[in-house]
């Protein structure tokens, strides 16, 4: 006789770690928790977005987008609450997925990702060599002839 697992399918609830075995089936999604009563049950407790919440969101809006965006589009796609950029993430953002903002003449500024490759979040992109002084125009970054 040979024995092995079975595995039921059943909720938990993120409030009380209580887990249970749904009687009408999963499509019935509980409103409340049987033993807690929370009807927050399947919402996670965290309030705060945590950076890597809000990197992976920019990346893959960006990605999907395939083009340049502003910040005001890119945070109405990607569904992110902030009305302005938290400074420090963008700096992050900067380091870790090599995201880079172009400001244009108009004073709008746009945001892209230099690598096409931005699933690799944690591979380190070496630098740009510094403009040498008295360059007359800076070459315009990923232009494909
Ligand atoms: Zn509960």
């Amino acid at each position: 006789m040979s024995r092995v697992p079975i595995t039921v399918m059943g909720f938990r609830c993120e409030r009380c770690d209580h887990e249970w075995i749904p009687r009408g089936g999963l499509e019935d999604e509980p409103r409340v928790c049987p033993k807690c009563r929370s009807p927050w049950w399947n919402k996670p407790k965290k309030v705060m977005m945590p950076y890597e919440d809000f990197r992976d969101r920019i990346v893959r809006t960006l990605k999907e987008a395939g083009r340049p965006l502003t910040w005001t589009e890119a945070r109405t796609i990607a569904g992110l609450h902030q009305a302005f950029p938290n400074n420090q993430w963008v700096h992050r953002l900067e380091k870790d997925v090599g995201l880079h903002r172009q400001r244009e003449s108009g004073g709008v500024i746009h945001w892209q990702l230099k690598t096409s490759a931005a699933g690799d979040l944690f591979e380190s992109t070496p630098p740009e060599v510094a403009d040498q002084g008295g360059a007359p125009s800076r070459r315009k970054q990923g232009a494909v002839e």
